[in-house]
């Protein structure tokens, strides 16, 4: 009898103790952490529901490659006023004709940039290697958009055009890659003679005053549709020889390449930028 009575009290323990191990501590005054139960119960869907800050409302573009309505139009195929040379800031002096502005290969020329400055954007670039493009490698059609440009000629961060429809060349150098930094995830390339589309998210890199690197610039690319930069973490500018390292900069214009191979040249079209905060 007394073995009973000792697993009888034990019993009443358990069973006293099971119960209150499973009740939550009831929640601190003003609400307590978002998803715990109030000391009235159960959370509720309206518990983590906001209503600000409202996203500012845009109107797109009649289609994906019209500029919506906070867009600020770069190239709509009338003009290039808002594009200098970036050698000497003078007008532009590429070829427009029929809506489309084509590189000019002469030595007068050269790249492109915007004559406004910017940090974090969305851009919509619209190219086209020629259909008659002849040359291999990096010597066919070979252009690019410096999403930043921090100086004279190939100066910043290139993603790279090229005729990679069928043209052998380095993997890192090819259409829809970082200059020398990251390999596209695909290749989405139409034929030459067709129009292709980029549409990236840009974010800047920035520095401490010391001009250290305080965060890296990350870039999203996505190449006629295809995702081929996934929030890639720059290790720094794009060079033509050596590794990548950072400049520090604030805010930098948009860069046209003007490739100095021998090739038929590139030209585009519909190019317009959305400013990110
Ligand atoms: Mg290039």
């Amino acid at each position: 009898m007394k073995m009973f009575s000792k697993f009888l009290a034990c019993a009443v323990v358990i069973a006293v103790a099971v119960p209150l191990s499973g009740q939550q501590p009831p929640a601190p005054a003003g609400g307590g952490r978002q998803g715990a139960p109030g000391a009235s119960g159960a959370p509720k869907p309206q518990d983590t529901e906001v209503y600000e800050p409202v996203p500012k409302v845009v109107t797109p573009g009649a289609s994906d490659s019209q500029p919506p309505s906070d867009a600020i139009v770069l190239f709509n195929g009338k003009n290039m006023d808002e594009w200098v040379q970036n050698r000497d800031k003078s007008p532009c002096n590429w070829i427009l004709a029929d809506g489309v502005m084509t590189v000019n290969k002469s030595r007068d020329s050269g790249n492109i940039e915007t004559k406004r400055t910017f940090k974090n954007y969305q851009i919509h670039v619209e190219w086209k290697i020629p259909e008659n493009i002849t040359g291999t490698d990096q010597a066919r059609g070979n252009s690019g958009v410096f999403l930043a440009s921090t100086g004279g000629g190939d100066a910043g961060y290139e993603l790279q055009i090229l005729d990679s429809y069928n043209n052998k060349t380095y993997v890192n150098g090819q259409a829809g890659s970082m200059y020398k930094q990251a390999i596209p995830l695909a290749n989405p390339n139409r034929k030459p003679g067709e129009w292709q589309t980029y549409d990236v998210a840009w974010t800047a890199p920035t520095f401490n005053a010391d001009g250290s690197v305080k965060t890296p610039a990350y870039v999203t690319v996505f190449f006629n549709g295809v995702l081929v930069q996934n929030h890639f973490e720059l290790k720094g500018e794009t060079l033509y020889i050596g590794k990548p390292y950072y400049k520090a900069y604030d805010r930098a214009p948009i860069k046209l390449q003007a490739h100095g191979d021998r090739s038929e040249p590139v030209s585009f079209r519909n190019i317009w930028v959305r400013e990110l905060e």
